[in-house]
């Protein structure tokens, strides 16, 4: 038997069946009429919202970015309760300003902008997170053809990395950000050419869970402004110090306590305050907003034996949760948190290989997993499936269309 990685607390059983939102599986199966599907409940991630607004400093802002999770819905939620949505494309601009996000409020970073992406950012006022010097000049002429000023921040590619992150976007040659030497010349360039110079963006990984190492980073991030603002003569604005915010996905792993990184966020905040005190600053979490509030149910359809092992085999699979088949970004394949919905608590009676419906033996949602007995027609839930789930799944490959989404507490 292989390991697993450990259910969120969040979720509890009744009389053996796994509730989410309120309800128990077997009755929002029954309501969406068919699974697989990928049901959201709001109310953990208003939980984790507010746990983050009593750990982070007064003031600071929490931003949504909404790739983890751009089901309409859920972002609708999302945009009335955080302090800013960043997006990464125009289709994910469209959807947020749809749900209900103030322009003002929305930033767009992300390489290989197109004019006609630059255009309709600058066009809502929505601040354009350049990631590079000929961004920035499309950007200027674009905004002089409109005659408006464009709200324009510069995504930095930062002199250091967060430490154990998943995925490391700085400190090296990159597509993200501009070189930090390039900086000050690029600012004052933007603001001589009648910019209104938003600030800066730093982004410097992602799933972290090491509190020392997201200190770290933010410590060298909010170092950097002060030094930049020197140079500059000129405090940011805005400083966006990225987020990073890992959950626990595998065996082994403990969540974050992001309650120290506030005490220590605070500290280094108070400490630059004199060069930096007028500025504001922002955080832009993902998976950590909203990974552990989804949960991907699909039903088995067949249980078989081959060479000795049982296979239980599901109506879902990587095409909507490629992550958990350990194809996103994994190097070593591990086992997300998996459940039979139906006998939530039980104790395990076998060994088990869960897999999905795709004609690939990749498709495998867990391996050599210990589950309590199951077979057709029992319900498989897949947990932490709240980010870069349905959205970052190949959901066209092999035909069988996409999973229905639900949130619920909404
Ligand atoms: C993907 C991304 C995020 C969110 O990362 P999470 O790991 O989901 O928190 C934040 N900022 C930028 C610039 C990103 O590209």
């Amino acid at each position: 038997m292989k390991p697993m990685g450990s259910i969120p607390a969040d979720y509890r059983g009744d009389d053996g069946e796994l509730v989410i939102g309120g309800q128990r599986v077997s009755e929002i199966v029954e309501a969406a009429g068919d699974t697989p599907l990928f049901v959201y409940d709001l109310s953990i991630i208003e939980a984790r919202i507010d746990r983050l607004r009593t750990a982070m400093p007064a003031g600071l802002l929490i931003h949504y970015a909404m790739k983890a999770n751009p089901f309409p819905p859920l972002l609708t939620a999302m945009a009335a309760r955080v302090d800013g949505i960043d997006v990464a494309s125009q289709g994910e601009m469209r959807l947020a300003l749809e749900a209900g996000a103030a322009p003002g409020l929305i930033s767009f970073a992300g390489p290989g902008k197109r004019d006609r992406e630059i255009e309709a950012a600058i066009g809502h006022g929505i601040t354009l997170n350049c990631e590079s010097a000929n961004e920035v000049e499309r950007a200027l002429a674009i905004a002089g053809r409109l005659g408006v000023k464009p709200r324009l921040a510069i995504r930095i590619n930062p002199d250091f990395e967060l430490r154990g992150s998943g995925m490391r976007m700085g400190g090296r040659p990159t597509a993200f950000g501009v070189d930090v030497a390039d900086v000050p010349a690029l600012v004052l360039h933007m603001i001589s050419e009648g910019a209104d110079w938003r600030g800066f963006h730093i982004f410097g990984g992602s799933q972290a869970l090491d509190p020392d190492a997201l200190i770290e980073a933010q410590a060298a991030t909010i170092e950097l402004c002060a030094r930049l603002a020197t140079e500059i003569g000129m405090a940011p604005p805005l400083v966006n110090l990225g987020g990073g915010f890992g959950i626990p996905y595998f065996p082994g792993e403990a969540p974050l306590d992001v309650e120290r990184i506030g005490v220590a966020l605070a500290q280094a905040l108070e400490s630059h305050a004199h060069l930096l005190g007028d500025t504001e600053f922002a955080i832009e979490l993902g998976r950590w907003l909203v990974g552990e509030a989804g949960v991907y149910l699909t039903r088995i359809i067949d249980r078989k034996r081959s060479h000795g092992e049982t296979f239980l085999v599901t109506d879902g699979g990587l095409h909507h949760q490629l992550a958990a088949s350990g194809n996103f970004g994994t190097v070593v394949r591990r086992n997300y948190p998996i459940a039979i919905a139906n006998r939530f608590g039980a104790d395990a009676d076998e060994t088990v290989t869960v897999v999905g419906c795709l004609c690939t033996p990749l498709d495998r949602l867990g391996d050599h997993v210990g589950l309590p007995m199951a077979g057709p027609g029992d319900i498989i839930a897949v947990f932490m499936a709240g980010a870069y789930g349905a959205s970052a799944s190949p959901s066209a490959f092999l035909g069988h269309g996409p999973a229905q989404e639900i949130l619920l507490g909404g």
